[in-house]
């Protein structure tokens, strides 16, 4: 066998965390508040419209750029819900889940040395696309407990070489919705370095308290310059769909599209159609969602204060970041390893998705898109390590 495998810009990377952690619930039949998918279905209606694309022969390849129907439902919901006008020929363009969108426009937009910023914590596949690129990532750390932008270290990652700013509202892992004047700040940045944002909005209808989701093409000057990416995943609960999307200004769009014909060409024949028949439901089905997950953030909230650890409240997203510092953790990275087997619960350590390890030292990410009573387990679990 040839000698040396793997793509060398991966050297750094290893398994993804998410991976491993799902391995190690099942290992030891543990709770999985690890990787973040939700255990209950989305709405009848999407489901039924799956089946219904299957059973009616939608199985073949679908259009390049995504079968119509869904380009123009992507077209309408940015319409509906952020004012944004949206051609579904040329600004929108299908991918295999989000994951597939921010390869493809990483790999489309940055040229070798070309610098990215990005927030840290970042979500992992960030650092890894911007590896492939030969892009070189720069960062600004968002501290716990209430993960606010640091402007000197913003202004810092920024430089003439900046290339993209990869932004992601509302933020996995620290479930942070970045604020107005925090998304002015990284838009004039971003114009003043004459740079592209690329902005990660998975979780856009998944923001509690009243919250509200601006999404950075909405905001003076930036259409020209945002490439917008989504993902039915979190949005009707079918993570494993793999059905995501991309929009923008056509030639960008283009750009993005010309890499993704050669990474996967076409993805989720039939899903698409039933993602499609989501996005036109009623506002309150969407509503719906962030009001049962709020109530499932308050439950997790209470349960890891309850066991005795420090919690920083979530606005958006399915993620709480916690301190495990008062359960005896020094370093959350084994803390977590040992976890499954320990208390039968799996949490992500969030120096994982981290240049500056410090920055999280003991902080661990639990997913809380879960059944109630997983959920109180789980929390009773926790409390007994304490004890
Ligand atoms: N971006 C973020 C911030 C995520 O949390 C995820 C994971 N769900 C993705 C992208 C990937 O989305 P998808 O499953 O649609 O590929
Ligand atoms: N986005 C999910 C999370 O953060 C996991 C997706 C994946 O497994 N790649 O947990």
């Amino acid at each position: 066998m040839p000698s040396s495998l793997g793509h060398p810009a991966l050297a750094p990377f290893g398994t993804t965390i998410f991976a491993t952690m799902s391995a190690l619930a099942a290992e030891h039949g543990a709770i999985n508040l690890g990787q973040g998918f939700p255990d209950t279905d989305g709405p009848a209606e999407v489901l039924e419209a799956a089946v219904t694309a299957i059973r009616s022969g939608l199985n073949q390849y679908p259009p390049g750029p995504g079968v119509p129907a869904l380009l123009e439902a992507v077209a309408a919901h940015q319409s509906r819900f952020y004012g944004l006008s949206l051609d579904p020929r040329s600004e929108v363009l299908v991918t295999v889940g989000a994951t597939e969108a921010i390869a493809a426009t990483v790999l489309a937009l940055v040229r070798p040395g070309d610098e990215v910023v990005t927030f840290e914590p970042y979500y992992d596949s960030y650092a890894a696309t911007i590896a492939l690129a030969g892009g070189v990532r720069r960062t600004s750390v968002l501290r716990f407990p209430d993960f606010a932008v640091d402007e000197e270290s913003l202004r810092a990652a920024f430089s003439p070489r900046t290339r993209l700013v990869l932004l992601n509202t509302p933020h996995n892992p620290t479930g942070k919705v970045f604020t107005r004047a925090e998304l002015d700040l990284v838009c004039e940045l971003a114009r003043e370095h004459d740079a592209w944002v690329v902005t990660d909005e998975v979780y856009e209808h998944l923001t509690f308290d009243g919250v509200e989701h601006v999404p950075v093409a909405t905001l003076p000057g930036m259409r020209e310059r945002t490439l917008t990416i989504s993902s039915a995943g979190k949005t009707f609960s079918t993570t494993g769909w793999k059905v995501g999307w991309v929009s923008g200004p056509a030639e960008a769009v283009a750009a993005v599209r010309a890499v993704k014909q050669f990474v996967t060409y076409v993805g989720s024949g039939p899903f698409q159609h039933a993602v499609a028949t989501g996005l036109g439901l009623d506002d309150a089905v969407f509503a719906g969602l962030a009001r049962s997950l709020q109530a499932k953030r308050d439950r997790l909230v209470s349960g890891l204060r309850a066991a005795g650890m420090t919690v920083s409240v979530p606005q958006g997203t399915y993620f709480v970041v916690a301190d495990a510092a008062p359960l005896g953790a020094v370093d959350a990275l084994s803390f977590c390893h040992e976890l499954p087997e320990r208390a039968g619960v799996v949490g992500v350590p969030v120096s994982v998705f981290h240049d500056d390890v410090d920055a999280a030292r003991t902080l661990v990410r639990f997913a809380f898109c879960k059944e109630d009573a997983v959920l109180d387990e789980a929390c009773r679990r926790l409390a007994a390590l304490g004890g």
